[in-house]
């Protein structure tokens, strides 16, 4: 993979980033993706082009509307970036795999990335997400180096099972959490978001990606608690956590099962 190619897949993917800009801050509102175009929180005038080029824009205009001044988060650019690092770190990743896997998984760790957000600031992940995520990894299973050396017909299979055993594992450790804690530690949010990413990394994927974002949602949420930020009874949102844990199945970085195991 040469030099022009990582940096194009990192502007295709900051591009994209930048649409899912518009994703994180409509889509939890139920309000269209394509219309209107690009406006400014503040003063709701449409954005031209060039003040919507990802991270350099922001850079550029400091951080302000170039109408109004009002100020534009920092979020924006980060998310721009974030996508783009990641795009370039799948092409860098998976170089040896045709151009479109590279593609395919940008796609959804993007999407993965809006999860997190929204979960963030609302405790809640769009069906369009989680739903989304698991139909797309059913539809490139035959491609997924995941499932490499199955037919066709076997790597849907596994991937559909993937998503039932990824639902099935959030769903079991849902009710042990509400049975022990009293309260609500996985939603039914994070129990379809799991049968997406089971999809795509089939049934030890998912199960490595639970173990790790409640892990870390888990010692997250107990700092929380030891520095008086937070009362036992608050809510955690673990969506951010297992988006993580899932990107990082992405790369097949995570250490858990495969490749010893088969999905
Ligand atoms: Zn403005």
């Amino acid at each position: 993979m040469d030099y022009p190619s990582v940096f194009a897949a990192f502007w295709l993917g900051s591009v994209y980033g930048s649409f899912l800009n518009v994703v994180i801050h409509r889509l939890r509102r139920e309000e269209s993706l394509v219309r209107p175009g690009s406006r400014c929180p503040h003063c709701l005038k449409p954005i031209a082009w060039y003040d919507n080029i990802p991270i350099l824009a922001w850079l550029a205009l400091g951080g302000r509307c170039r109408l109004c001044r009002g100020k534009i988060s920092s979020r924006y650019p980060l998310v721009e970036a974030a996508a783009g690092l990641m795009s370039a770190g799948l092409a860098l990743r998976w170089a040896a795999l045709p151009v479109w896997w590279v593609f395919a998984s940008a796609v959804a760790c993007g999407a993965l990335l809006a999860v997190a957000l929204i979960d963030w600031d609302t405790f809640l992940i769009p069906d369009e997400l989680s739903l989304g995520l698991l139909a797309a990894g059913l539809l490139v299973s035959p491609w997924n180096p995941y499932y490499a050396d199955a037919s066709w017909t076997l790597a849907v299979w596994w991937s559909g099972r993937g998503a039932l055993a990824g639902f099935a594992m959030a769903w079991a450790v849902a009710a042990i959490g509400e049975a022990i804690f009293k309260k609500e530690a996985l939603g039914g949010g994070d129990v379809k978001l799991l049968a997406g990413v089971g999809a795509w990394a089939g049934a030890t994927g998912a199960f490595d990606c639970l173990m790790l974002g409640s892990l870390a949602g888990s010692v997250y949420g107990v700092r929380l608690v030891l520095a008086g930020k937070a009362k036992r009874s608050d809510p955690i949102p673990f969506g951010p956590f297992l988006a993580a844990g899932a990107v990082f199945n992405f790369f097949r970085l995570l250490p858990l099962g495969w490749p010893l195991v088969k999905p």
